[in-house]
């Protein structure tokens, strides 16, 4: 697995040098509205620690980074009010793309998409 590269935009966003559309911030999270939406509700849930992707931060993360994380998802799926239409969980890790899923990771700190759509629409 690479290294963590403090060059990205989500360590910006953490560090508050880049604003976000943020929706909740816990003490082990930030979750804030992807900019370029492809559902009509696309959050992004990001650890406040410097995971590269998903299996890096589970391998590594703290018991209360984890918790607090998952937590964190649920908390945006009541605020969002996302259960009565389901939705999805995608997290990118590398490079690997197929047909249906063509995009590798471009941001090389570990987020979570929730993409949905509110029962208010
Ligand atoms: P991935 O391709 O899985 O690494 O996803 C990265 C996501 O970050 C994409 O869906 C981008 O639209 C989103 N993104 C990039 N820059 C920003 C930003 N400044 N604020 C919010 N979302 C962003």
């Amino acid at each position: 697995m690479q290294q963590y590269d403090k060059n990205n935009i989500f360590y910006k966003i953490i560090n508050k040098e880049v604003n976000a559309n943020i929706v909740l911030e816990g003490k082990h999270f930030i979750a804030f509205h992807d900019i370029a939406p492809k559902a009509p509700v696309h959050i992004l849930v990001i650890p406040k620690g410097l995971y590269v992707d998903y299996n890096d931060f589970a391998l590594n993360a703290s018991d209360d980074e984890i918790v607090d994380f998952n937590r964190g998802i649920a908390e945006i799926v009541k605020i969002m009010r996302l259960e009565n239409h389901g939705f999805k969980l995608i997290s990118n890790a590398g490079k690997f793309t197929t047909p249906d899923f063509p995009e590798p990771q471009s941001v090389m700190h570990m987020h979570v998409h929730i993409l949905g759509k509110s029962s208010e629409e």
